[in-house]
């Protein structure tokens, strides 16, 4: 396993269109597994492939609860409204309070390419929306205006 460099704000890959999973071959799950040890090591709650470079509809989740992979995840629903702040591996330093949906649901693969849904509310719910934004090149600095953003420490 290996702890992988995370792309900060200004990178091209993070405003590019990610590809789906088609088979989780050992290199996606070489990848998987990488992304977990990399989400840990920076002391996030999420990770989304395209923040260390690479292209693919790949996010890792952790709010507390033990890790989530999802492949190829989809918002299915969405309900209520709900803001707090939030912060980005790829924005290091900084945070802003983010309008979010309040409960969402969501439709992925796991690790092993199996399909299952995933119901989400509070952090987990934010986490899911905001790592699913990461695979079409939406970071949450993009959905606030640029004075809300406030470093750590300020708030
Ligand atoms: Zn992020």
């Amino acid at each position: 396993m290996a702890v992988l460099e995370i792309k900060t704000l200004g990178e091209p890959v993070l405003r590019q269109q990610t590809q789906p999973i088609k088979r989780v071959t050992k290199r996606i799950s070489r990848l998987i597994r990488d992304m977990l040890e990399t989400m840990y090591a920076a002391e996030g709650a999420g990770l989304a492939a395209p923040q260390v470079g690479i292209r693919k509809q790949i996010v890792v989740i952790d709010v507390g609860d033990g890790p989530i992979v999802l492949l190829n995840p989809e918002i299915i629903s969405r309900e209520g409204e709900d803001i707090d702040v939030e912060g980005c591996l790829s924005v290091p330093g900084k945070k802003a309070y983010v309008k979010r949906a309040a409960n969402v649901e969501v439709e992925a693969l796991n690790e092993k390419g199996k399909p299952f849904r995933i119901k989400g509310e509070g952090l987990l719910a934010r986490a899911l929306q905001h790592e699913i934004d990461h695979l079409n090149g939406i970071l949450y600095v993009d959905l606030v205006d640029e004075a809300e953003i406030f470093s750590e420490g300020d708030e």
